[in-house]
């Protein structure tokens, strides 16, 4: 072997090894994520700017308006189906698809004007959730790709100062988010890192909350939880958590795939990129073990 052929060799076996504290794998999601040392170095976090309804909100003026016997609501001129209708929220069917008339896309929207996650109460939080959870459970048997998600700030595609949730679903391929599936041992792994490395800030019956040891994004919390209720409770102390320790930040949620409810905490510390980075690579600006010290002291 020549002095190159070893240098490869060794290069690939650390990345594909990547036991490393620079270089790591994320059980979850495949997401390679590298480590630079950053301690101690200022870093920049991403304030939500929302954008002004001037006086008039779309989602409120959706939730203000008249719905027909046949589940329509009659908005000026617009007409939306209504999927769904609870006490904090409702759902809109075929709304914003990404993927044109052949894709799903249902809104989630809050009853109440709130512009974040962690201003919703308990039983808001819960039932936002729910939403989500069912109407993705509705997109399943129809489609190949279905990802549910929360945006807050414009920085993360969140374009509407009013809280809501979208489910978007497709059939091909090239175009589709990749929602992710998790197995039990993928997520026992990654469960199993956080408490090696002491990054996890919450463990009970009902609820696991921990810093991602090989995170998507810089500072990303995980949620595992046995029961909606319980999976509110836990993101809404995650989120507020958050931002009483590095200000109003811009977020997203995304729930996982997989034989438990999953969801990722994605913060926004850096402007690079708009949406988490699926295609396989994250820098991590700030080391999770800084996170998860900074959570657990606060
Ligand atoms: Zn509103």
């Amino acid at each position: 072997m020549t002095r190159l052929q070893r240098r490869v060799a060794t290069s690939t076996v650390r990345v594909i090894d990547n036991n490393s504290e620079e270089i790591r794998r994320d059980p979850l999601t495949g997401v390679i994520s590298i480590h630079p040392d950053q301690r101690n170095k200022p870093f920049p976090v991403v304030r939500r700017t929302l954008p002004d309804p001037g006086g008039h909100c779309v989602f409120c003026g959706l939730a203000a308006a008249p719905v027909s016997d046949t589940n329509d609501i009659q908005n000026g001129d617009d007409v939306s189906h209504l999927q769904r209708d609870s006490p904090h929220s409702f759902v809109i069917a075929n709304r914003w698809s990404p993927f044109g008339p052949a894709g799903g896309a249902d809104l989630v929207i809050a009853r109440r004007h709130v512009t974040d996650f962690e201003t919703l109460s308990p039983d808001e939080s819960e039932d936002v959730l729910t939403a989500l959870l069912e109407g993705r459970a509705r997109h399943r048997p129809a489609f190949r790709r279905t990802l549910a998600f929360v945006n807050v700030g414009l920085e993360v595609n969140g374009t509407q100062p009013h809280l809501h949730g979208q489910i978007v679903s497709t059939n091909v391929d090239a175009t589709a988010p990749v929602a992710m599936t998790m197995t039990a041992n993928s997520l026992d792994e990654d469960v199993a890192l956080a408490h090696h490395h002491g990054l996890v800030l919450n463990d009970s019956s009902r609820s696991v909350t921990y810093v991602a040891w090989a995170p998507t994004t810089t500072g990303e919390v995980r949620v595992i939880a046995q029961d909606p209720k319980g999976f509110a409770e836990a993101l809404h102390t995650a989120i507020t958590d958050l931002v009483d320790v590095y200000g109003p930040l811009a977020y997203n949620i995304v729930l996982l795939d997989g034989p438990r409810l999953v969801a990722q905490l994605l913060p926004r510390f850096t402007a690079v990129g708009v949406l988490p980075p699926y295609f396989g690579m994250a820098v991590v600006m700030i080391p999770p073990s800084d996170v998860a010290d900074a959570l657990a002291h606060r």
